[in-house]
């Protein structure tokens, strides 16, 4: 039995516990509570930390990882195409698969153990596999056309990478589906992946854009695909209608941004049981808004936090997002009580791994949970009042590092030390995202 010992442990489920102590054998949780009672074990002090549930990232695009930096200050519609051309003129499979291993990489130093990820190339299953992270890759399927042979097409490709990925699901890695979002999937897709039987993933209700394309036929999107001889229409009165139309909300999908929801859409979310990532800080970089989040819980839907890519945000780190969601709907809302911290954090752990479905293994720290873990320092923020641990985390910590990270007992980080680090891949991926720099140089030259 290994006694983690902390000044602060934050169980989630029920109050923080000063001087506390977490006890894992076996890769569960046997013991929590005040280090004064726990059994014996072999000790491991973290001293002036807060230890809490490994993170939950609810949404991640971990294979675009070395895009960081490269779309800033576009449209919604040039940051897809100039992402659309870089895929196809620079990466590889190597290429997504070194992108998807940095940005893990980057995401166990941030204490997070959970990754919800969306990947069209596929790689994301072995770079989890490799870390030992826990974790769900939706492979993402794309067809805006709702041509019967194009359809027949898109899903039989689909059928041979999942038939490929499932062969390495395992106990913490799992596959899902997604198909994409309203523009870049047709109709009769969307309900042939929603009859599948697949853990579903969805980009919804994200952009003003998407919004008009769904109701009116129009826009930005409306006029890309039309340029490629594709008829476009009036589909829903709102994205979220649009997948009841469907059957996409019985397959109780997790749904990516809902930004533009109305209480309708809310309702409907909420009846049909499917889940919410919320976004904050990608939302409000790409000037799409902030997503009404306390109706959204207040329904009872369940809502995690995702980073989204590192292409749109630029940073993982969950308790920043905590951190944007608090001071989001406390502007939206001007209520000084939107999202108590204790709730943020909740959002950030227990609510992503309802989002996820995963809330009977991880998400809190209580005895019989697979033992998740990350632990923060606080020494930085001496001579603050120690009153609130859950305060601390959400608004004074800032993206720091964990000191110590585990996955089902697993050490990953110790000391801030990534255990086994893969010590040549830092130079791999220099070497793409100089490629990425070089090739949007030459494509925004003038010709
Ligand atoms: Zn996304």
């Amino acid at each position: 039995m290994i006694r983690y010992h902390a000044r602060w442990v934050l169980p989630i489920s029920s109050p923080p516990i000063r001087d506390g102590t977490v006890v894992e054998l076996g890769g569960r949780i046997v013991y929590v509570g005040p280090r004064a009672d726990a059994p014996d074990g072999e000790d491991r002090d973290l001293g002036d930390c807060a230890l809490i549930p490994g993170l939950i990232n609810a949404h991640t695009h971990l294979e675009l990882t070395v895009f960081r930096g490269l779309l800033e200050d576009l449209s919604f519609r040039e940051w897809i195409a100039r992402l659309q051309g870089a895929k196809v003129a620079v990466m590889t499979p190597e290429r997504f698969l070194d992108s998807a291993r940095w940005g893990i990489a980057e995401g166990v130093r941030a204490g997070i153990t959970s990754y919800a990820d969306t990947c069209d190339s596929g790689v994301v299953l072995q770079a989890m596999r490799e870390r030992g992270v826990r974790g769900i890759m939706y492979q993402e399927v794309f067809s805006p056309s709702a041509d019967p042979a194009a359809v027949r097409e898109a899903a039989a490709r689909l059928a041979e990478k999942l038939a490929l990925h499932d062969a390495f699901e395992t106990e913490l890695q799992q596959v899902g589906v997604s198909p994409h979002a309203p523009y870049t999937v047709s109709d009769p897709l969307f309900a042939l992946v929603a009859r599948s039987g697949r853990r579903i993933a969805v980009h919804i209700a994200e952009s003003e854009a998407e919004h008009r394309f769904v109701c009116e036929g129009e826009g930005a999107f409306a006029d890309a695909l039309r340029a490629r001889g594709f008829s476009v229409a009036p589909r829903a009165s709102s994205p979220i209608a649009l997948l009841a139309r469907l059957g996409v909300l019985d397959a109780r999908p997790l749904l990516i941004h809902c930004v533009r929801v109305t209480d309708t859409d809310i309702a409907a979310i909420a009846g049909s049981g499917s889940t919410v990532a919320h976004c904050p800080i990608s939302n409000a970089k790409l000037g799409h808004g902030v997503a009404p989040v306390l109706e959204m819980l207040d329904a009872g839907i369940a809502v995690g936090l995702g980073s989204d890519s590192m292409a749109a945000n630029n940073r993982m780190h969950l308790l920043e997002e905590s951190r944007a969601a608090v001071l989001a709907q406390r502007v939206r809302n001007s209520r000084f009580d939107a999202l108590a911290a204790p709730r943020a954090l909740e959002l950030a752990t227990l609510g992503g791994a309802r989002a996820l479905e995963l809330q009977d293994r991880v998400g809190s720290l209580e005895v019989g949970k697979e033992a998740d873990l990350a632990a923060f320092d606080l020494s930085a923020l001496a001579g603050t009042a120690d009153a609130d641990p859950a305060a601390a985390l959400v608004f004074a910590l800032g993206a720091e590092p964990a000191k110590f990270v585990a996955v089902a007992g697993t050490v990953k980080v110790w000391n801030w030390e990534l255990l086994n680090e893969d010590l040549e891949l830092h130079q791999r991926v220099t070497d793409t995202a100089s490629a990425l720099r070089a090739w949007v140089e030459r494509d925004l030259r003038p010709s």
